[in-house]
């Protein structure tokens, strides 16, 4: 397993950060989480991220799109804006070199799932065309608050099969959306049916990512509040879904909120590295 953590600095900065917390792997913003605005981003910079990145043997890098993205919005100027960030993003995730684009898929805000994926599926098809041999499109699942695609397997796989299984489309999955949308990932008989279950829908090789975090909320409150390490409702079961061994070749990223709310930092890595071992 490849122990890594969502970094601030983005392409400038965000591979030395994980570097300076002992991390495996690096999962960066290529714009500002907070704003639409798309940066330039210099080809030197680019460059001297690749040229970093094999300096340092950070074994895998993820680019996770903007949160703001929504391809299943019914307002057409938002999924303008949309479509539109995730080319740009998978244009910079590519000339970084990077393994994924990590996204959500969106919120049909009400109009239902059918209306939803009318929209995603044209918006994924030109997205797609973008990607590289090297970098995917990874679809995490949501918790699945309000009308967000992606809350049950199921729902991800429509997404799949509506693409005809494009080959550079695939999935990341969140430890603490899988227990907010009710798959309890403490249990590793609910990680084995889940895994058996993507394996025979989409083939276990499309799983390119995970995401460790604990939860604040309940198991199937579909509420997305991450917690630190240990600290919320997951706790040490966290450990049967980071050590599970059809796990074990991906890379895992911290989305934590961390103890000065500045996210993820070396004592929580040292944390999830501890609760592999112990699972072991
Ligand atoms: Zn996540
Ligand atoms: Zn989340």
């Amino acid at each position: 397993m490849l122990f890594g953590a969502h970094c601030s600095g983005g392409v400038k900065k965000a591979l030395d950060n994980a570097v300076a917390m002992g991390a495996d792997a690096v999962q960066l913003f290529v714009q500002s989480p907070r704003t639409w605005r798309f940066p330039n981003h210099d080809p030197d910079d680019l460059a001297r991220f690749r040229d970093r990145r094999a300096e340092t043997g950070i074994a895998a890098a993820a680019v996770h799109a903007l949160y703001l993205v929504n391809l299943a919005t019914p307002d057409d100027a938002m999924y303008e804006k949309s479509v539109e960030t995730m080319r740009a993003t998978v244009d910079a995730a590519c000339a970084l070199e990077a393994d994924a684009v990590i996204f959500h898929v969106g919120s049909h805000l009400g109009a239902g799932f059918e209306a939803g994926l009318e929209r995603v599926v044209p918006a994924l098809a030109q997205v797609l065309d973008r990607c590289s041999e090297t970098t995917w499109l990874l679809m995490e699942n949501t918790a699945g608050a309000g009308g967000t695609i992606g809350r049950s397997l199921d729902e991800l796989v429509t997404i799949f099969d509506a693409l005809s299984r494009h080959a550079r489309l695939g999935v990341c999955l969140d430890s603490c959306h899988l227990y907010a949308s009710g798959t309890d990932v403490t249990h590793r008989a609910a990680l084995d049916a889940l895994l058996a279950d993507l394996d025979a829908r989409m083939g276990l090789d499309r799983l390119r990512a995970l995401h460790a975090n604990d939860s604040k909320a309940p198991l199937g409150s579909n509420r997305d509040r991450h917690d630190n390490i240990g600290d919320g409702l997951i706790g040490e079961g966290l450990g049967a879904f980071i050590a599970h061994p059809k796990l074990q070749e991906l890379p895992v990223y911290l989305e934590v909120p961390g103890q000065d709310g500045h996210g993820p930092n070396a004592e929580e890595l040292e944390k999830l590295r501890d609760l592999h071992a112990r699972w072991q």
